[in-house]
């Protein structure tokens, strides 16, 4: 009656919600959103693949 799916379930580590099959799989993690994997990269200075330009570059 009462059974584990899995033994840990895994949750957007941004809003905290449950993961669900319509997740987003990234960096390890599971998000409800891009929004949320953003978030996540911002917060953990990941590289996105539309991360903010970093300074300006001297050699011009
Ligand atoms: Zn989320």
């Amino acid at each position: 009656m009462f059974k584990f799916l899995q033994k840990k379930e895994q949750k957007d580590p941004i809003c905290g919600m449950i993961a669900d099959k319509n997740f987003i799989s990234k960096h390890g993690e599971k998000f409800c959103s891009e929004d949320c994997v953003k978030k996540y990269e911002e917060q953990n200075q990941i590289a996105g693949t539309d991360g903010k330009k970093k300074g300006g570059c001297c050699c011009r």
